[in-house]
């Protein structure tokens, strides 16, 4: 047991490394496997679509580490009842597979959603929205479909972006983040009337065409919509010969393992947790499995019992200057939250470099 394959260098795979390097035995290496030759910040795609951020402010360096080898290439299929994985351009066996590869966007069977909607979930995808987002004359609208943490951070940034644009946030909720104190719904609502995105509650998108969505029974006539109103698993997981929970998401045991295929690990937007997707809970999972992992090849018994992954809240942006917090149970808006952040964005790209 000596090769450790990561598909997918993540916020889960990154901090699985970084956990497991200083713990691993000699003789052990790592391979890691991603179609990008760098680690994207997927949480700042939404300043690379609205053109705020250049790409090389998102991408962060894969780990330069002689037990560490970087393969980059693109995953086609994972062949858990043989140990292997297939890549476009090679095959590679492993002892122990943690899988990371993230989501990608979930259309809910809208009919037109995936055909006439640009998203933001890869890079490339983000690269393509920047591109189209460049070309929109003057004056031209743009629907951003779901008010989620990420269709407000682009909805605000490219407000900042582009004074031009008459911008539209389609939220389904009656309030903007509904699961967060009122005062925060709010905070996030005034930002948007003050800076002129207009904000449509109880929205429910049923089809989308080239120039146009359907909410409700009304038509709104648009120059781009942007889908940020949901996530799945990528394909290559969706076709994993595995349970899958709510959401599309590998159901796991307590040790983060695929039941039935102990030596195989699913990190991140592809597991079924307890908490929501996010960076945050991808990486605090990748914290655990580095320990599990780390038991296991000392040969030491696993607890009988793993503790809840440690969630610290949300933090977003509305611009370069505002956002928003809710951390232990308070509510924090305006610049200092901003501030936060920054701040953790840059101990982030400290802590990875
Ligand atoms: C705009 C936006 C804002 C967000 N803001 C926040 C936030 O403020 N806080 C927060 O906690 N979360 C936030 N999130 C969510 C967060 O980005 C994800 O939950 C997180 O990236 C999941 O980490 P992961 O390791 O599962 O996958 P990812 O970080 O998505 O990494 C997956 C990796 O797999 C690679 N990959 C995928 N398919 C293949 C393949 N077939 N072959 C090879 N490589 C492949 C990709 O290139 C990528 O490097 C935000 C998301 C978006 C879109």
């Amino acid at each position: 047991m000596n090769t450790i394959v990561c598909l997918g260098g993540g916020y889960g795979n990154m901090r699985f490394i970084q956990r497991i390097l200083p713990k691993l035995p000699s003789g052990y290496t790592i391979t890691l496997v991603d179609k990008n030759p760098f680690h994207g910040m997927k949480t700042e795609y939404y300043a690379l679509a609205a053109g705020t951020k250049s790409e090389k402010n998102v991408r962060v360096d894969f780990p330069d580490d002689d037990r560490v080898n970087i393969v980059f290439d693109t995953v086609s299929e994972i062949d858990i009842d043989r140990n292997r994985v297939i890549l476009e351009n090679q095959t590679l066996d492993y002892d122990m597979l943690v899988i990371g590869l993230g989501c990608e966007d979930k259309y809910h069977g809208v009919p037109g959603a995936e055909e006439h909607t640009y998203s933001i979930q890869s890079l490339r995808e983000s690269r393509a929205t920047y591109e189209s987002i460049g070309d929109l004359k003057p004056g031209s609208t743009v629907g951003i479909v779901g008010a989620g943490l990420s269709g407000i951070e682009v909805a605000s940034e490219l407000r900042e972006a582009r004074e031009d644009l008459h911008i539209k946030l389609f939220d389904r909720g009656d309030r903007i983040l509904p699961m967060y104190p009122a005062r925060l719904s709010a905070y996030v609502k005034r930002w948007f009337d003050d800076n002129d995105v207009e904000v449509i509650p109880n929205s429910n998108i049923v089809k989308v065409e080239a120039d146009k969505v359907y909410n409700n029974n009304e038509s709104h006539d648009l120059d781009l919509a942007i889908w940020t109103a949901g996530v799945q698993p990528v394909e290559v997981v969706r076709n994993l010969p595995v349970e899958f929970g709510p959401g599309g998401r590998v159901v796991l045991n307590q040790y983060h393992q695929v039941p039935g295929h102990e030596n195989v690990y699913v990190v991140g937007d592809s597991a079924a947790l307890k908490h929501a997707p996010s960076a945050q809970v991808a990486e605090g999972q990748a914290e655990q499995i580095a320990e599990v992992i780390e038991d296991i090849l000392k040969g030491k018994a696993l607890p009988e019992e793993m503790s809840d992954i440690k969630m610290q809240g949300i933090l977003g942006s509305l611009g370069s200057k505002e956002g928003f917090a809710y951390l232990k149970e308070r509510t924090v808006t305006g610049r200092i939250a901003r501030m936060l952040k920054s701040g953790v964005l840059w101990m982030y790209k400290l802590g990875n470099n």
